[in-house]
């Protein structure tokens, strides 16, 4: 808008209703969406949306306002100025984050309405793995400008992990210096198969807080004076950061420095998972977690506990003694009992305990709080247990995970995750909908919140972080702040602005105006004569099915081969598929439809052979090229294997054999 025009606006209420109609905002463009407002008549032109600007009343700690849930407000926007009414500071902070919002979309303009507005959980979240690769401190603080933005309350912050120690702590400073760095080429490429992590000392002059690359060796780490910047950073914006040192897995960095801390005996299966019975073990973290509760304000400490392969422990004279002695009869057990003498040490340093799902093998400790990542089947089990959980589901929350068509995007962990998909999620619906009766609201005071989860693998640099997050956070903001109806059209609509402020701020996020969105081939039914179809397969992981509708349901697969109704995975060895038809038909094509992955290992076969036949006993071979494949290749791709035939037959007949992996596949093409 022109300054004239500006001031027009300002001067006359019968003109500003009259022309300001495009221009102003009203609540519906804030992300997350605010809880209620109702529209009253008129438009207000504050100015600068700030704590010193007069025409912002604040009424803080006002006896007329009653919701106690920390973060509420009201706002009461009039033609003569805006009133902000909230217990807390924290509430205020959010009052001018949705004015701050309204006034960019509506050109400083905003319409005249009443809010009520009050977060539905609070803990609304973002991961971020700093490990897998190093993040700069100034791109940590970008993002906790981004998350005040939208008013999210916590970052979880993975600080070790296999591929290095990214804190420097008083009572083991060598760990992060001589686990922080290692071998540039092998770190760039973690997923590939010839990773191998080998660590170098830090490097001459290295700053804190930076990522060192000198084309031989790169990595960081924070000092703890970096560390009390990030926390002040955060804290000014009222988000609390929750540390996680992980145990008793995902140690190879630490077992690198430290290696009489790996259990005892001659051979050791993982290279990756401490010794839980020697005491060395339990010195080292209860020192480290002494000096971590003392540097984080946060009420948690999150001791990761995932993926903890338990083989060493097996082979270890000390974990078996102990298991004999203490009649334990598996080492889910062992790590049961590892977990609960280390949540006993948090509770007396005035901490809780956050552990990933893997915590409730085994016997979940007393008071721990579970975070739900293989899906959501642990959050429930964990809630029926009256245990308190934050949702990070991978099946919608792993920003690792790539946001568009595979094609145009840099290479991801894995499948996709749209915008659309993250926003769809409802923590409450999705865990009533695994607990079926045995669901009571009740419960629902158990789900803290919900959490995205940035691993960082395949992510090497900070705009390539900044890309995967933004605008899938705004999502997760929504879904952990608003009990508002869900519209995808506004919400995607208000990304769009968002993201424009985002750039504004240095932010690198991805351009939803490129989006592709979901692949189109796997949109319509395709022609085919497999309607009354049946698919009898038999794996190579030894699964045998009467019927695989997938194969046989007219669709082929979209992007996302985690998508189970369109996609079906199988073992490696010799895989058989035979269709029956029903009855005899003219064919003149069959084929199959097929997604390989390396980076999931999963590879297309080595070997297809079709055959056709009219009885289901005598099968005739069909003639097939099979395609070359190219070595070396490491993306995903989605290829037909097929070919034209003659000829009348009821059952048709694939076999493949699968050396290195199994395959996706979504369908059989019969025409
Ligand atoms: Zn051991």
């Amino acid at each position: 808008m022109n300054k004239p025009f500006r001031t027009l606006l300002a001067l006359g209420a019968a003109l500003t209703v009259s022309v300001s109609l495009a221009a102003q905002a009203g609540p519906d463009v804030v992300i997350p969406a605010v809880s209620s407002y109702t529209l009253t008549s008129g438009t207000f032109t504050p100015g600068e949306i700030s704590r010193d600007n007069p025409a912002l009343k604040f009424r803080i700690g006002d006896r007329k306002f009653r919701d106690t849930t920390p973060g509420a407000y009201t706002l009461s926007i009039k033609p003569k100025g805006i009133t902000i009414r909230t217990a807390d500071e924290r509430g205020a902070f959010y009052a001018l984050e949705t004015l701050r919002q309204m006034a960019d979309a509506g050109d400083g303009v905003l319409a005249c309405c009443e809010v009520t507005d009050r977060p539905r959980y609070p803990h609304r979240s973002l991961m971020f793995d700093v490990v897998r690769h190093f993040r700069s401190k100034e791109a940590v603080l970008r993002q906790l400008d981004a998350m005040a933005m939208v008013k999210m309350s916590r970052m979880h912050f993975h600080l070790t992990d296999n591929e290095g120690f990214r804190i420097r702590l008083d009572c083991c400073p060598d760990v992060a210096r001589k686990t922080a760095f290692g071998d540039a080429r092998s770190f760039h490429d973690i997923l590939s198969t010839t990773y191998s992590y080998t660590p170098a000392d830090e490097p001459e002059g290295y700053v804190t807080g930076t990522y060192y690359d000198d084309g031989k060796i790169c990595g960081g780490y924070y000092s703890k004076d970096d560390i009390r910047e990030i926390l002040a950073y955060a804290a000014e914006r009222h988000i609390e950061i929750i540390p996680e040192i992980e145990m008793p897995g995902h140690n190879r960095a630490l077992l690198s420095a430290r290696p009489e801390l790996f259990c005892t005996g001659d051979t050791h299966p993982r290279n990756n998972v401490v010794c839980v019975t020697k005491e060395e073990t339990y010195a080292f973290f209860e020192a480290v977690l002494k000096e971590v509760a003392e540097l984080f304000p946060s009420e948690y400490i999150h001791i990761g506990g995932d993926e903890a392969d338990k083989a060493n422990w097996k082979a270890c004279d000390r974990c078996r003694e102990t298991m004999a002695r203490e009649g334990l009869t598996s080492v889910d057990q062992l790590q049961s009992r590892f977990i609960r003498r280390i949540e006993k040490s948090l509770n007396a340093m005035g901490k809780k305990l956050i552990g990933w799902d893997e915590i409730l093998e085994g016997g979940l400790s007393e008071n721990a709080t579970v975070m739900s990542w293989r899906g959501s089947a642990g959050g429930a089990k964990s809630i029926a247990m009256e245990h308190d959980v934050i949702m990070t589901p991978n099946t919608y929350y792993y920003f690792d995970y790539c946001q568009d068509a595979p094609y145009k995007e840099p290479r991801a962990f894995n499948a996709c995750l749209p915008l659309r998909h993250v926003y769809s999620y409802d923590p409450e619906k999705d865990i009533a909908g695994i607990l079926g009766e045995a669901y009571t609201p009740a419960l629902a005071r158990h789900i803290l919140g919900v959490q995205a989860n940035l691993w960082t693998e395949c992510v090497i640099t900070d705009p390539h972080f900044e890309y995967m997050l933004w605008p899938r956070a705004f999502a997760v903001a929504e879904t952990g702040w608003s009990e508002a109806p869900k519209d995808y059209d506004r919400f995607r609509r208000n990304c769009e602005r968002l993201c424009g402020r985002l750039r504004a701020m240095g932010i690198n996020s991805f351009d939803l105006s490129t989006e592709v969105g979901e692949r189109k081939a796997a949109l319509p039914e395709i022609p085919r004569l497999t309607q009354d179809a049946k698919v009898f397969y038999r794996f190579g992981n030894g699964s045998t099915r009467s019927h695989v509708p997938q194969l046989a349901d007219g669709h082929l697969g979209g992007w996302s081969t985690r998508d189970t109704t369109q996609w079906v995975s199988t073992g490696s060895g010799r895989v058989q598929m035979i269709m029956d038809l029903g009855k005899e038909q003219p064919l003149h094509y069959i084929g199959v439809e097929m997604a390989e992955y390396p980076l999931r290992k999963r590879f297309f076969p080595n070997k297809i052979e079709f055959s056709v036949s009219r009885d289901g006993v005598k099968y005739t071979p069909v003639a097939i090229d099979m395609p070359r494949w190219r070595e070396g290749r490491k993306d995903f791709q989605i290829v037909t294997v097929g070919t034209t035939v003659s000829g009348e037959a009821r059952y048709i007949r694939i076999n493949m054999e699968l050396v290195r992996s199994g395959a996706y596949l979504s369908e059989i093409i019969v025409n």
